[in-house]
C-alpha cells in the first residue's frame, strides 16, 4: 500500500498531515517574503553599479538560509524550540525571549493561514498529485500576494517558474487539457497588457504592473482561458470593495497606488478551486 492510498482511506490522517505541513511551509514563507525582496534589491544594486561601472559593495552573505533568524531588536539569535509554528509564539507570549520585545503576531497569523489553505486544497480532493501541485500553487500565490502587499512586487522568479510549472502540469495531470492552459497563459498576459495600454493611453498613468499580467498568465496557465473572466471579474469586485475600505480606514487618498495581485491571486485561487459550482449556481439563479 502506498502512503497516498493509505491517507486517500483515511481522511483525518490526510488533514492532520496537511495542516502540519501547512505549517512548516508558513514558517518558511515568513522568511522567503522577508528575504526575497531584500535579496533582490542587492542584486539589481550590485547589477546596476556593474553598468556604471561603480566598485560594487559587497555585503555578508544573505540568502533564504543564512544568516541564522535574528531578534530585529536585540540581535538575540533565534533557537531552534524557539521557531516552531504557533507554538513558540505562544510559549514565548508573543515576545522575545531575551529583551522581551514583541515579536509580531504576523507571523503566527501567516502559518496558521498557510494552514487552513492547505486545508482547503486537501479537503478540495484529487488525486495524490494534483494535490501536492494544488498545495504548491497556494503557498507560491499565498507567498507572492504577502510580498505584494509589503513592496508592490511580483517576483519573476517566484511566478515564471510557476507559470511554466502550471504548462507542464497541465500536460501530465490534466487540471485542464493542454491547449486550454496554453490559451490560458496567453490571454491572462495580454488581457491585462490591453488594459493597462489603454489605461496608459487615455490617462497617461500606469494603472497596474508587469508582474500583474505575469501573474495572471500564470494563473491562465493553471486553471485554462475558462478561468480568466472569474477571476478578472471577482479581483476587481475585491479590489473595489477592499480598496475602498482601505482607503476609508487608513484615510488614504483614492489616488493611492495599492497593490493588485493579492486580488488576482485570490480571485483566481477561488476560480481554479470552485470556478464549475460558482458557474453553475449563478446560471441557476437566473433561471437558465
Ligand atoms: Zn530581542
Amino acid at each position: 500500500m502506498t502512503l497516498w492510498t493509505f491517507l486517500a482511506a483515511q481522511p483525518a490522517y490526510l488533514m492532520t498531515l496537511t495542516a502540519l505541513l501547512g505549517l512548516l511551509v508558513g514558517s518558511f514563507l515568513n522568511v522567503l517574503v522577508h528575504r526575497l525582496p531584500i535579496m533582490l534589491e542587492r542584486q539589481w544594486q550590485r547589477e546596476a553599479q556593474e553598468v556604471l561601472g561603480q566598485p560594487t559593495c559587497e555585503h555578508e552573505r544573505f540568502d533564504l538560509c543564512l544568516p541564522a533568524s535574528r531578534c530585529p531588536n536585540c540581535g538575540h539569535q533565534i533557537r531552534a524550540w524557539e521557531n516552531i509554528p504557533v507554538l513558540s509564539y505562544l510559549a514565548l507570549r508573543g515576545r522575545c525571549s531575551a529583551c522581551k520585545c514583541r515579536i509580531s503576531p504576523r507571523y503566527p497569523l501567516v502559518e496558521l493561514a498557510c494552514a487552513a489553505v492547505s486545508l482547503v486544497v486537501a479537503w478540495h480532493g484529487g488525486t495524490g498529485m494534483q494535490i501536492l501541485l494544488l498545495l504548491l500553487l497556494t503557498w507560491c500565490l499565498l507567498a507572492l500576494s504577502l510580498i505584494d502587499i509589503e513592496h508592490q512586487l511580483l517576483p519573476d522568479v517566484l511566478v515564471l517558474p510557476m507559470l511554466w510549472l502550471g504548462l507542464i502540469a497541465n500536460a501530465f495531470t490534466n487540471f485542464v487539457p493542454l491547449p486550454s492552459a496554453l490559451w490560458g497563459a496567453i490571454a491572462g498576459y495580454l488581457s491585462l497588457w490591453s488594459v493597462y495600454w489603454v489605461f496608459k493611453l487615455v490617462t497617461g498613468k500606469e494603472g497596474m504592473g508587469y508582474g500583474d499580467f505575469k501573474l495572471l498568465a500564470l494563473i491562465g496557465a493553471w486553471g485554462g482561458w475558462q478561468v480568466l473572466p472569474m477571476t478578472l471579474l471577482l479581483s476587481s469586485v475585491l479590489g473595489a470593495v477592499i480598496g475602498l475600505c482601505l482607503v476609508r480606514l487608513r484615510r488614504q487618498s483614492i489616488g493611492t497606488p495599492l497593490p493588485f495581485g493579492p486580488y488576482l491571486a485570490i480571485a483566481g485561487w477561488i476560480a481554479m478551486l470552485w470556478g464549475d459550482e460558482i458557474y453553475t449556481s449563478y446560471v441557476q439563479l437566473l433561471g437558465f
